[in-house]
């Protein structure tokens, strides 16, 4: 899902040379950064191009250009991540100003040749000659990847009008015309349905955008989890809702059947701002198309560091305003710190081995409160190799494995190499059956064991022998188990639930928890507010995930 930019270098080149294959009329025009967030090949770019404007009229298309982008950044979704955007210009020159209107034509062609009435409707505002454009976009901006950005042709023609497609949107010179532009980039760019009604029939297939339903009933609404309980669903017009989120009858050209999030969004009518629900899928896209996690250093994900040496760890990348993002650090599963974009690890800390360290970003913004493609969450790992420095060796450590007598095995491990520690950990397996999380300890016994400390790992799986309980007995009854460290739990429904694992979480996260629904690991009550929240300790060797019965329909816990 992420920009690649050999995908970006790869176009421009192929386009390059195709270009240079005919005798083409000028292509090449100045251009200018009205905004510079960062490399093109991680930004939304907006590129914003004149139709109409000659050489005489450049201020003016600088200036149309600077008022187009701004009004982007009025609308919620747009400001709070506008760092993730860049901005440019592309100064195209026409012989003459204006558009083909039907009453005053352009004496000679522009260079897109755009023209109103187009499809017979009047204020349609088409581009005439978009081979041109997509040459112009070739030429003048090789970081344009179609996929991802967003190009707008400001046409010198104050006539009021504009249009949109999957590619570009135009506007006219019209002051309330840039209105068009932005509701038809939330169908480029976000995949959002039109909110307005017409006389068509009703669909009987559910909706694929994220604000338009053909269902009428709160649990079955894909945008309930903005819907205050206090809010009719349906929800009728003009009756006092027209700022609440609820499930308005009329959309997607169709005035019974369809039901869109908002009364009156800049989906339905010009001239307003979007609604919170289609607000959160620009979000989503933001994240579709770019990483907050731009560059790291180490570039590196692979790594040697010495027993007695310290590494520092860092990344950049886009933030939102306010910044909402919340980062963590992991080493080898285990968070040890936050909130900053910068920690430094020792050999030490690490012991001998290959060890991983990881940063992971999630947004947490209030924009966004469903997430079910995890589109605002990142991650990056290094793989960390220390050597050993000469450290305590031998064998024996092997016994480990074997079940539920895994805690004398890893006292074992105060001899054991770190390879026979390792399989230790296949004793985690069988601990499913509420022994192996013994197996699991003594595996790290061993591993420390290489390091010669293996005799305080082995302490540790000592402790495992404590346990013969799985880490739900007296918690819940008939837990759903699950084996692997990445697990969604896909829609917990409403009623209670309780999962259980015994593999080595190293995060959980959890969100759209109704008031009144309760959310705990290991019997520790967590907030779910859809980012990620600390592991208890291990109970019985793993954790138990447990939600309480709500009204709530869509509801989920992840960990990884
Ligand atoms: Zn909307």
């Amino acid at each position: 899902m992420r920009r690649r930019l050999a995908q970006v270098l790869g176009l421009s080149v192929g386009a390059w040379l195709a270009g240079l294959a005919g005798s083409a009329p000028a292509l090449a025009f100045e251009t200018e950064l009205l905004q510079n967030s960062g490399p093109g090949a991680n930004r939304v770019n907006i590129f914003i191009l004149g139709d109409g404007y000659r050489a005489e009229d450049q201020t003016l298309l600088r200036n149309r250009a600077i008022a187009l982008a701004n009004d982007f950044w009025v609308h919620a979704s747009f400001a709070a991540f506008r760092p993730f955007f860049n901005v440019k210009l592309i100064k195209t020159i026409s012989a003459d100003d204006g558009a083909v209107n039907g009453n005053n034509p352009p004496a000679q062609p522009t260079i897109f040749q755009s023209l109103f009435n187009c499809s017979g409707i009047d204020r349609l505002l088409c581009i005439g000659d978009t081979a041109r454009l997509d040459q112009v976009l070739q030429t003048d901006a090789p970081e344009y990847n179609p996929a991802f950005d967003i190009v707008l042709v400001t046409v010198n023609d104050t006539k009021y009008g504009g249009a949109g497609s999957a590619q570009y949107g135009t506007t006219s010179a019209h002051p309330g015309a840039s209105s068009i532009a932005v509701h038809e980039i939330g169908h480029s760019f976000a995949d959002l349905a039109d909110e307005y009604e017409d006389v068509n029939p009703p669909s009987t297939v559910e909706f694929t955008s994220p604000n338009a339903t053909i269902f009428s009933q709160r649990s079955q609404v894909k945008w309930n989890v903005w819907i205050s309980a206090s809010t009719p669903v349906p929800t009728p017009e003009l009756s006092g809702f027209e700022n609440s989120v609820g499930v308005f009858e009329g959309a997607v050209y169709s005035s019974v059947g369809h039901f869109r999030p908002w009364e009156n969004c800049l989906m339905r009518v010009l001239g307003v701002t979007y609604c919170p629900v289609c607000g959160e899928a620009l979000v989503w896209s933001v994240y579709d198309k770019t990483d907050p996690i731009e560059a790291h250093v180490p570039a590196a994900a692979s790594l040697t560091l010495a027993l007695g040496a310290s590494q520092s760890f860092s990344f950049t990348g886009p933030k939102p305003v306010p910044n909402t993002q919340n980062v963590t650090w992991f080493r080898d599963g285990v968070q040890f710190a936050s909130g900053v974009t910068s920690v430094n690890v020792t050999g030490t800390q690490l012991g001998v081995g290959t060890h991983t360290v990881q940063v992971r970003t999630q947004d947490q913004t209030t924009l966004v409160r469903r997430d079910p493609n995890l589109l605002l969450r990142s991650q990056f790992s290094w793989t960390v190799t220390v050597p050993t420095g000469g450290g305590g060796r031998g064998g024996g450590g092997g016994t480990a494995g074997t079940g539920g007598r895994g805690g004398a095995g890893g006292r074992g491990g105060a001899g054991g190499t770190a390879g026979v520690g390792g399989r230790g950990g296949s004793g985690g397996t069988a601990g499913v059956g509420g022994r192996g999380g013994t197996g699991g300890r003594g595996g790290s016994g061993g591993t420390a064991g290489a390091g010669g400390r293996g005799g305080l790992a082995g302490a540790g799986g000592a402790g495992g022998a404590g346990g013969g309980n799985a880490p739900c007995t007296s918690l819940c009854t008939s837990p759903t188990i699950f084996s692997s460290q990445n697990f969604q739990s896909g829609n917990l429904g409403t009623a209670a639930t309780c999962h259980q694992t015994v593999a080595n979480l190293t995060g959980a996260n959890c969100g759209n928890f109704a008031a009144g629904r309760v959310f705990r690991i290991n019997d520790v009550v967590t907030t779910c507010n859809g980012g990620n929240v600390l592991l208890p300790p291990k109970r019985n060797g793993g954790y138990c995930f447990q939600a309480t019965a709500g009204d709530f329909p869509w509801a989920y816990f992840v960990t990884f």
